[in-house]
């Protein structure tokens, strides 16, 4: 299965994004070959680690990031928080992936079925004492999009407005991505196939 990746992506990133949508083929051909996880991999990174992507993940039990994309230990910075949302402590790990570890790409996984946005177009536009910083992240993307019936359009749009949120919160983030040290790529997980592909 040939993966084309847009054409603006800096060398190092594009090599590793490769790598993980090849990964995330193995996955879905239940031909996995990470690795690197064994206790013999977690000694050789006692005191220090090399990750190679951040990704930005769902809580979700269904979306294991190092599982889907085929890895093992040492290799994903992973930030995971219910519905991708991108409050400042979310922001500042990403950051910390960049900035201390280097990484050359942050993926930003939303996925189909998600539990919080189906809540947040349940719940919309109220705020209550429940999920309150969660629902904030979430709702400035039904003010745009107010007609928004499916949910996993909805979790792409969200996707999207991650990356718009992160450029513009974050001067490491996106002072690294104008100096096309980082590349940041929008993804998409169906549970169907379970298939990752970018938005
Ligand atoms: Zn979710």
């Amino acid at each position: 299965m040939e993966i084309k990746l847009p054409e603006n992506i800096p060398l190092r990133a594009k090599t590793e994004l490769k790598k993980l949508l090849s990964g995330n083929r193995n996955f879905v051909n239940s031909t996995p070959t990470a690795k690197n996880m064994s206790i013999e991999t977690l000694k050789k990174y006692a005191f220090h680690q090399e990750p190679y992507a951040v990704v930005l993940s769902c809580s979700d039990s269904r979306v294991v990031p190092e599982i889907i994309f085929d890895c093992g230990i040492g290799e994903l910075f992973v930030v995971r928080v219910a519905g991708i949302t991108a409050g400042d402590n979310v922001i500042e790990s990403i950051e910390y992936a960049v900035k201390k570890l280097k990484v050359p790409l942050v993926i930003l996984l939303g996925h189909d079925d998600c539990g919080v946005m189906k809540y947040a177009k349940e719940h919309y536009p109220k705020i209550e004492d429940d999920f309150k910083s969660i629902l904030s992240c979430v709702y400035p993307v039904l003010d745009k999009n107010e007609d928004i019936t499916c949910h996993n359009y909805f979790a792409m749009q969200h996707t999207i407005w991650v990356e718009e949120t992160i450029m513009k919160k974050s001067k490491i983030i996106s002072d690294a991505v104008n100096r096309g040290d980082v590349y940041i790529a929008k993804c998409h997980f169906d549970h169907s196939t379970g298939l990752v592909d970018l938005i």
